[in-house]
C-alpha cells in the first residue's frame, strides 16, 4: 500500500513527498513500512482523548508529505472522531490516506474506510475473519484501493473484462503496477479461510460481528471499571476493545501488567496483550472479538476481580504467577536467547 502511494507521487512527477505522517499510537509495522519504502516518518502526537493532535498534523502538512497511515479505531481502542477533517486536510495538501485494517472488526458492515476518506488499506487477514492472530500462522494481507490507485496495484491481480473469463494480467497490461510481491498466490490457507468466513456470515452476518464485539467490549469495559480498574480513556466508549491501565496496582503494591497476565493463566485464561500501545503505562489490551458468551465474558470479570484484591492483599502470589503451569515465571530474555523447548516439564 504504501508502495503504491509512493508510485502514485512519482507518475505524477511530484517527486518532493518524502515523509509520512504516522500517529505515536500506532503499531510498529506501520513506520516500518513507510521506512522500508523510504519513506521519513513523522511521529504525530495523540491528545489526551486519544484523538490525533491537530494542530501538529497541521504545522507539519505540506508539499513534502506523502501521506498519513492511520487505523481508525485506533490502536487506543478509540474511534477517531475527526477522521473526515483529517481526510480533508490531508488531501487538501496533496497527501494520500492509508488505511491499516488492523481493527476492521469494530466497523464491519458500518462504515467503509473509503467514506472515511481513505485512499488505500490492508486487511490484516492473518488477524481479522477467522484467523487467531498470534497463532504463528503465515500473514497474509490484501490491499484495496480508490479507483485513482487502482494502476498501481500489485501484480499479479485477477482482471474480468464484462462477461468474459478471469485472467490473471500481465506486466503489459499493467505497466504502472508496483509489480509482483512475494508468493505468487499469497498465504492460500489464511486467504481461503477469510473468504469462506465472510461468504458464510453475508452482508447482514458480518453487520453482527461488529456489533457484537463492540457490545462485548462495551460490557467488559464497564465491568471492570465496576470491580475498580481503571479505564486509559475513561471518557471514551470502547471500540472492539480497549485499554486498561493498572498504573495505580503499581503504586500501591508494585504489581504491573506483567503480573496481572500471569496470574491469569493460573485460571485457564489466555492473557491480553500488555505493554501496548507503548504510549499508555503498564496497559492491558482487552480484544473480547464478537464470539464470547456473556458467561465467559462474566468469569474473566469474576478472575479479574479476584485477581485485583490479590494484588492489593498477597502481591507476592501474583508476583510469582503462574503457580499452576508446569512452566513457573520464565525468564524471558534468557528463554529467547537459549531456546530450550524440551526441558520444562
Ligand atoms: C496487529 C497489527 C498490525 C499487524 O501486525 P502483525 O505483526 O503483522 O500481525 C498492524 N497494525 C495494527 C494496528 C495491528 O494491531
Amino acid at each position: 500500500g504504501v508502495a503504491m502511494i509512493r508510485a502514485y507521487h512519482a507518475a505524477r512527477g511530484d517527486h518532493g513527498r518524502r515523509k509520512m505522517l504516522i500517529p505515536a499510537a500506532a503499531h510498529g509495522t506501520n513506520p516500518a513500512s513507510a521506512q522500508m519504502a523510504g519513506f521519513a516518518v513523522v511521529e504525530i502526537p495523540n491528545l489526551v482523548d486519544g484523538d490525533l493532535d491537530m494542530a501538529f498534523l497541521d504545522q507539519h502538512l505540506g508539499p513534502d508529505v506523502a501521506g498519513i497511515m492511520l487505523t481508525n479505531p485506533s490502536t487506543l481502542g478509540v474511534f477517531e472522531r475527526r477522521i473526515a477533517d483529517i481526510a480533508a486536510r490531508v488531501h487538501g495538501a496533496g497527501g494520500l490516506l492509508y488505511y491499516d485494517g488492523a481493527n476492521l472488526n469494530a466497523i464491519l458492515g458500518r462504515v467503509q474506510p473509503g467514506q472515511m476518506g481513505f485512499d488505500v488499506m490492508h486487511l490484516n487477514l492473518h488477524k481479522t475473519f477467522a484467523t487467531p492472530h498470534g497463532g504463528g500462522g503465515p500473514g497474509a494481507g490484501a490491499v484495496a484501493v480508490q479507483e485513482h490507485l487502482r494502476p498501481f496495484l500489485p501484480l499479479p491481480t485477477v482482471l474480468r473484462e464484462g462477461e468474459g473469463a478471469l485472467h490473471w494480467m500481465t506486466e503489459q497490461e499493467a505497466p504502472r503496477s508496483i509489480g509482483r510481491l512475494s508468493a505468487y498466490g499469497g498465504n492460500i490457507g489464511v486467504l481461503l479461510r477469510a473468504h469462506a468466513y465472510l461468504r458464510r456470515l453475508g452482508r447482514v452476518g458480518v453487520g453482527r460481528v461488529s456489533a457484537y464485539a463492540a457490545l462485548n467490549a462495551n460490557y467488559l469495559l464497564k465491568e471492570l471499571q465496576r470491580v475498580g480498574y481503571q479505564a486509559a480513556f475513561p471518557e471514551r466508549r470502547a471500540s472492539h476493545e480497549f485499554i486498561l491501565t493498572v498504573s495505580d496496582l503499581q503504586k500501591a503494591t508494585g504489581i504491573r501488567a506483567l503480573d496481572v497476565a500471569k496470574r491469569l493463566l493460573d485460571f485457564g485464561i489466555h492473557a491480553p496483550t500488555i505493554y501496548f500501545p507503548q504510549l499508555v503505562p503498564e496497559c492491558l489490551l482487552i480484544e473480547p472479538t464478537e464470539t464470547e458468551s456473556k458467561a465467559t465474558l462474566d468469569r474473566f470479570v469474576a478472575v479479574m476481580a479476584q485477581i485485583r484484591q490479590e494484588a492489593l492483599a498477597q502481591p507476592e502470589l501474583l508476583r510469582e504467577a503462574p503457580h499452576h503451569l508446569p512452566v513457573g515465571r520464565l525468564d524471558e530474555a534468557l528463554a529467547a536467547r537459549h531456546l530450550d523447548v524440551a526441558a520444562a516439564q
